[in-house]
């Protein structure tokens, strides 16, 4: 198959090297040269702007920022719905299906979904997770939301970059899971976080304490792998931790239109805020620990 990818951050820079190796034709484009440098040397083509990639594939996948990113590549100058528009000359390119895996505000998803329907090209919302480990192994979990029958055309694609794909239900359901992910990865990450830095405070080694952890009913996934980063001490992203603000502000401010109450992701959300306002926006978000140890009286 024939697919295009836009932004080949930590996240697209493999995954779009997986769809290499799962034997699609892959064309790509990412704002800085440089970015798309690996793809082409992997034997992907480049392309000139989202409009270009669009004109060349059958699907075409975008794994940027936030909303206004997507929006940006998908209906902005140059983006993929005027590729797709000049394709038929303003009728739109029938069967192109446009796939977001970036983590985005639901009902911005459902919007950016209508606004590309207008133009003749189905959407789907696919955000992941799994972090770069599982983007470089293909063995994200993939939410989706959208038709069956777009669902049903991208799966091939989705098969080499995840291990669980599931259809959620329509517009906007994928986003709903990730946000959901979120608040379990969120608060997870920082109750790790606390745990060491209370075993440690406390004059225990917190590497035995995790140790202990894992075989009771506080293992997770967060404390195995996340919690291991922490002890190691490293910070380099991974997940930025402007990213995971983001991510429990979609969270806030989904709840907040439904009037939900969701007191522990508000207290973590603060703490991602904090993260940002004290520096440590770029580093990953296990450095969460960092910002604990110096609210303790230690150095972070
Ligand atoms: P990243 O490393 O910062 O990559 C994002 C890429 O998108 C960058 O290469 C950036 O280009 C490009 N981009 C952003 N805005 C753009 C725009 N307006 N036009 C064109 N290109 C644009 O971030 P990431 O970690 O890969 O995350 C990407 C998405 O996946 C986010 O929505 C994030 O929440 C989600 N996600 C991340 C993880 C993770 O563990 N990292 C896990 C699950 C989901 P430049 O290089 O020019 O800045």
């Amino acid at each position: 198959m024939k697919v295009g990818f836009i932004g080949l951050g930590i996240m697209g820079r493999p995954m779009a090297l997986n769809l290499l190796k799962g034997g699609h034709e892959v064309v790509v484009w990412a704002r800085r040269a440089e970015s798309m440098q690996p793809l082409l040397d992997a034997g992907a083509r480049g392309a000139g702007s989202p409009a270009e990639v669009a004109r060349a594939v059958e699907v075409v996948i975008s794994m940027v920022a936030d909303a206004p990113d997507v929006e940006q590549v998908m209906l902005g100058e140059n983006g993929v719905s005027s590729g797709a528009n000049s394709a038929t000359g303003g009728a739109g390119w029938e069967g192109l299906v446009a796939v977001d895996m970036s983590t985005i505000l639901p009902a911005a998803a459902r919007d950016i979904g209508a606004r590309l329907a207008a133009a003749g090209i189905e959407f789907l919302d696919a955000p992941v997770s799994g972090g770069e480990v599982g983007a470089i192994a293909g063995t994200l979990s993939i939410m989706v939301g959208g038709s069956a029958a777009a669902f049903e055309k991208a799966k091939p694609a989705f098969e080499c970059m995840g291990k669980n794909i599931v259809h959620v239900g329509d517009a906007g359901a994928g986003q709903v899971a990730k946000a959901a992910n979120q608040i379990v990865t969120g608060v997870g990450v920082l109750t790790v976080a606390e745990a060491l830095n209370f075993a440690a405070k406390n004059g225990v080694d917190p590497a035995r304490v995790r140790e202990a952890l894992l075989g009771g009913f506080a293992y997770s996934k967060i404390l195995e792998n996340h919690g291991q980063r922490m002890l190691d001490r490293n910070f380099k992203p991974g997940f930025k931790s402007w990213m995971h603000q983001k991510d429990m502000n979609i969270v806030l401010q989904s709840a907040h239109e439904l009037g939900l109450c969701l007191p522990v992701s508000a207290a973590t959300a603060q703490m991602y805020n904090a993260m940002v306002g004290a520096g440590l926006g770029e580093e990953d978000s296990i450095a969460v620990l960092k910002l604990l140890e110096r609210l303790s009286g230690g150095e972070g």
